[in-house]
């Protein structure tokens, strides 16, 4: 918003419902000169306009409705493709495969292509240390196991998915599907979401293209 159009927001959040002329005799303008900074404000959904009443405010901001505008994104819409490895690999072929894939994190599936890990940098570089050789070690051993992953669901909204990530203080979540399959809880890995994703959004909605993520 301009500095003007924050005043005349402003004064209509205090004095509304008030006419453009009224707005226009505070500012020390012409009616004409408010014209179309009124529209983008009409527009923007920030004040509302009634015949013979004039404007009024509608209790949304700008952080109000950018939240609105997160809120409705949902995180298969904004998701990246999975990389995945298979358990039975070595700690030097996932290491070759972050290199390969361009990516920081890893999710590990067992035979049935079920997820059963996470792998991040970290892991492989504490098992090193540890260790020795990373062809000697088992990636199993340095993943992260199912029972601590932290997930996110394609149709929930990624502002949850945002605070879980800064909650836990990690870098990616996988996206997954659960399968049925008896007693145990198993899932399907469809994506990833990381925080690059989300600073790509932040780029895309300060360039007003948050329209892009609404499909
Ligand atoms: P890096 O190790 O590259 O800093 P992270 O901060 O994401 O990456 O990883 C920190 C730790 O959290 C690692 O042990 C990793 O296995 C684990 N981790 C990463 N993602 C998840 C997740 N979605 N759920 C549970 N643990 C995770």
């Amino acid at each position: 918003m301009s500095t003007r159009q924050k005043q005349i927001a402003e004064i209509v959040r205090q004095d509304g419902p008030i006419t453009g002329e009224h707005i226009a005799a505070r500012l020390h303008v012409t009616r004409a000169a408010l014209r179309s900074d009124l529209a983008i404000l009409v527009m923007g959904g920030i004040l509302d306009a009634r015949p013979k009443v004039g404007y009024y405010y509608t209790g949304k901001n700008t952080l109000g409705m950018l939240m609105e505008e997160i809120s409705a994104i949902r995180v298969k819409d904004l998701q990246s493709i999975p990389v995945v490895i298979s358990q039975d690999k070595s700690a030097y072929e996932a290491m070759v495969t972050m290199f390969l894939e361009d990516v920081g994190t890893l999710f590990v599936i067992d035979e049935a292509g079920l997820l059963c890990g996470v792998l991040s940098r970290k892991d492989l570089l504490k098992a090193a240390l540890n260790n020795g050789d990373p062809r000697e070690i088992p990636l199993v051993l340095a993943m992260t196991p199912l029972s601590k992953i932290i997930m996110a669901e394609p149709d929930e909204s990624v502002a949850a998915a945002a605070r879980r990530l800064i909650d836990n203080e990690i870098d990616c979540l996988p996206v997954v599907k659960a399968v049925d399959n008896g007693k145990q809880r198993s899932f399907e890995v469809v994506g990833r979401i990381t925080k690059t994703n989300f600073t790509r959004l932040l780029v895309d909605l300060a360039e007003g293209k948050g329209g892009n993520y609404h499909k």
